[in-house]
């Protein structure tokens, strides 16, 4: 962006030269030598000789034989008075001779030049001093009484005077016949060589950095367009970039100095004179896409209209008949350059963004167009300058648009650029919280389990609890009563506990539980089956699917296999042994779980009663009651 600053900065110290130079070096109007000789500096508008269709012989110059006509001219020959001389087009053709006298040069002059500019055919500048002497001061290129055989190089020239001469005659030839410009054109001034030689650089620096300007705004706009289609405005600035570029190079005389084609002016000029008012109707483009209005559309639709209706009536209308209308093209200029500022004023009273900027790069433009329709209308102009400040106002616009474009577009490569790193570190990120949600998630389940074991297991034996008990005895006995099938409860309660316990202590008491425990777990019992704590050393199994006999004889088995296994570990000497008592749903006819359990705790009961070590089945009342001992069952 510094580039485009210093840019900016060169662009506008050149162009403020370019506009400040006339103004404080402003050329005399007319021919007046006292004047000229007190201001320093002459123009040459004023009483010429001239003679129309010959070229006056140089050693002539001084005789006192020759006649010459006497016109008065501005300093440029444009719309040349010659009566009966103009082509069926209205375009005077043909060639003349100009003679003009000036005295006291070495007074006026340090190094005196003419400054000779458009002339848009061949010339030829000769300087013929008072003692008869010629010289030639310069050419655009050969000039012959044959049109065919005359050849054109460039244009502008500066040329120097013999600054030794007190007095002489300057001889300009011009010829008129390849010129569509309405007669014999050039603009002459008489400089200091110096002066004369910083004009010229200065337009040729400032017009070249213009140029240079547009190709690259236009490049630049167009480059920005391509990666982004729907930014119109952008297409829109390489337009106008382009288009004022072609106005620069066009009027800067450097395509005519390339093509010195004579035959290709008229095409350039027309090209000029339509150019003349595009930059307004491009600003007003530029500025309703900014500072939209309800009928803007409609607004730009008929603009274009009459931009294409000028550009075929200039492309038929005959050149002398173009020129003659100049001021209808500076009037259209004034028009929408009015229209721009009513757009830039609007926006400012509805305090749009941006409005303020623009009035400050649009006023430059603005003053230009202004100082350029006057100009146009002086009989001696100086400098048109729209096209500077277009070009100004065109570069700061476009630059603050592709800055803008420029940070989108970074911003969105940097995003993309670090979107695939960005996207591996997240991915990263997220697989660690997932490993770790994942971990967590383990350890509250292990963290459920113990506390669902802790809930429902007994912590001493590791046994179901007399809670879970209860809800799986429920569940067993609505699974038994709904599939009509037999449900045996076994509740066993071990003989004499208290007195291990106050024997061996309550810690050989607890072994001894666990070792029960243990026992129980490893006789083989089904899935189904449920071992739970009751109570203290009341124990309780569960059987699915058993009926009464079935569960006698396991319970049976247990009470026989108990007293013959010691306690394992440090008691061997112990050995336990329980009293059983069993009930089964379907002969007992319990209506409910806590009867079952009744049944069978009535039949511990009496095995309790009948002396302990055996097993007891619960019989219904009516029903006799059945007893075994162990090994009798
Ligand atoms: P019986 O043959 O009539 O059952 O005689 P008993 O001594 O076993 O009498 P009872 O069943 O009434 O006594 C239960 C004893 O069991 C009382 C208590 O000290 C003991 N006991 C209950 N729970 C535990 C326990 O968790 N640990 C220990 N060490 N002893 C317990
Ligand atoms: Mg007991
Ligand atoms: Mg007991």
């Amino acid at each position: 962006m510094t580039v485009f600053k210093n840019l900016t900065r060169l662009g506008t110290t050149l162009l403020l030269w370019a506009l400040l130079e006339p103004v404080l070096a402003a050329p005399v109007p007319t021919l007046n030598a006292e004047a000229a000789l007190q201001d320093g500096e002459l123009s040459l508008a004023g009483s010429w000789g001239f003679s129309w269709g010959r070229w006056l012989p140089l050693d002539q110059i001084g005789s006192a034989d020759l006649s010459v006509d006497r016109v008065e001219l501005p300093n440029y020959l444009v719309d040349l008075p010659i009566e009966g001389l103009a082509g069926r087009d209205g375009i005077v053709r043909g060639h003349g001779t100009y003679l003009l006298r000036l005295t006291h040069l070495d007074a006026a002059f340090v190094r005196p030049a003419l400054s000779m500019r458009y002339a848009r055919d061949a010339w030829q500048a000769w300087w013929v001093d008072d003692a008869g002497a010629v010289q030639l001061l310069g050419q655009s290129g050969q000039i012959a009484e044959n049109a065919e055989d005359q050849a054109m190089r460039h244009k502008a020239s500066l040329l120097i005077l013999p600054s030794t001469s007190q007095g002489g005659t300057l001889v300009v030839y011009l010829s008129a016949y390849h010129s569509n410009h309405s007669g014999l054109y050039g603009d002459f001034t008489l400089r200091e060589y110096d002066s004369a030689f910083r004009l010229i650089l200065t337009d040729l620096l400032v017009r070249t950095f213009l140029i240079a300007v547009g190709i690259y705004a236009t490049i630049q706009n167009m480059v920005f367009f391509l990666r982004r289609p729907q930014e119109t405005t952008l297409l829109l600035l390489a337009l106008f970039s382009g288009v004022s570029l072609s106005r620069a190079a066009f009027s800067s005389g450097y395509v005519d100095y390339f093509i010195a084609q004579p035959y290709w002016s008229i095409f350039f000029y027309k090209v000029e004179y339509i150019l003349i008012f595009w930059p307004a109707i491009a600003g007003l483009q530029l500025l309703l896409g900014f500072f939209p209005v309800r009928s803007g559309r409609q607004l730009m639709r008929l603009t274009y209209g009459l931009f294409a209706l000028a550009i075929l009536a200039t492309a038929i209308a005959p050149m002398s008949s173009v020129t003659a209308h100049l001021w209808a093209y500076q009037l259209a200029l004034l028009f929408f350059t009015l229209l721009c500022l009513l757009t830039i004023i609007r926006g400012l009273i509805l305090r749009l963004p941006d409005a303020r900027h623009f009035l400050l790069s649009a006023t430059p433009l603005m003053m230009a167009v202004i100082n350029d329709v006057i100009a146009g209308q002086l009989a001696s102009y100086n400098l048109y300058v729209t096209e500077y400040a277009l070009f100004l106002f065109l570069f700061v616009q476009t630059q603050i648009q592709s800055a803008r474009f420029v940070d989108a577009l970074k911003t969105s490569e940097h995003l993309s650029a670090h979107l695939g790193e960005e996207v591996a570190l997240k991915t990263r990120q997220l697989r660690l919280h997932n490993e770790l949600l994942t971990e967590q998630a383990e350890d509250l389940s292990h963290q459920n389990d113990e506390i669902k074991l802790i809930a429902e297991t007994d912590h001493l034996t590791g046994l179901l609890n007399r809670q879970t008990l209860d809800k799986l005895s429920e569940l067993q006995f609505q699974l038994a009563i709904g599939y009509r099938q037999p449900l045996a409860l076994v509740i066993m309660d071990l003989d004499h506990f208290k007195a291990i316990n106050d024997t061996h202590g309550h810690l050989v008491g607890d072994e001894c539980l666990i070792f029960v425990a243990s026992f129980l777990r490893g006789y083989k019992l089904r899935k189904r089956d449920i071992i739970a704590r009751f109570g203290g050393e009341e124990l309780v199994i569960l059987l699915a699917d058993t009926d009464l006999d079935m569960a006698l004889s396991m319970a049976q088995d247990l009470c026989v296999n108990l007293a013959k296994t010691p306690v394992r570990g440090d008691h061997p000497d112990i050995t336990l042994t329980a009293s059983f008592g069993v009930a089964e749903l379907i002969s007992s006819r319990a209506n409910s779980v806590h009867q079952l359990i009744g049944f069978a705790d009535q039949a511990l009961y009496q095995a309790k009663q009948r002396g302990r070590n055996r097993v007891s089945a619960y019989t219904r009342p009516a029903a006799d009651r059945r007893s075994t001992t162990p090994g009798a069952v």
